[in-house]
């Protein structure tokens, strides 16, 4: 269910064989609307990232498309993993990567988690 001029999901991204089970992953937190693991090529002392278990290639399409549950469910369990692995103090960034301009790698929708260490601007360059 892709956004107009996007292209669709697609089923074999790296997220969703790690959904399936078919590529192993760094677990961190499980629920009905989010699977959390950490990231291959950590940016921080903490990376982790947050996917949804339904098919979206982005942002774009999530906040369009999923349900006011699932928005809810992702949203309230990314918030529970930072509380649960103790980084709301001196506290951590969130980022979604959207499209090309973004530099969005992996088309199945992610939000990091940073923390660890101050983070610095929040654009660089
Ligand atoms: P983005 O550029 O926002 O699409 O971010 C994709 C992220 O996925 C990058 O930070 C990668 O290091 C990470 N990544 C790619 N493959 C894997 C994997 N198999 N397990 C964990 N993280 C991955």
């Amino acid at each position: 269910m892709p956004v107009s001029g996007l292209p669709p999901y697609d089923e074999n991204n790296i997220f969703a064989r790690i959904l399936r089970g078919e590529i192993p992953c760094k677990k961190v937190y499980e629920d009905a609307f989010a699977l959390a693991f950490l990231d291959i090529a950590p940016q921080a002392p903490t990376h982790v990232l947050v996917i949804p278990k339904g098919p979206y290639c982005s942002f774009a399409d999530f906040s369009a498309f999923a349900s006011d549950a699932d928005i809810a469910g992702f949203m309230r369990a990314v918030g529970k993993i930072a509380k649960d692995l103790g980084l709301e103090a001196p506290g951590y960034r969130l980022l979604a990567n959207m499209g090309e301009h973004s530099g969005q790698e992996v088309p199945h929708f992610h939000v990091h988690l940073f923390a660890g260490r101050p983070l610095g601007r929040m654009i660089p360059g």
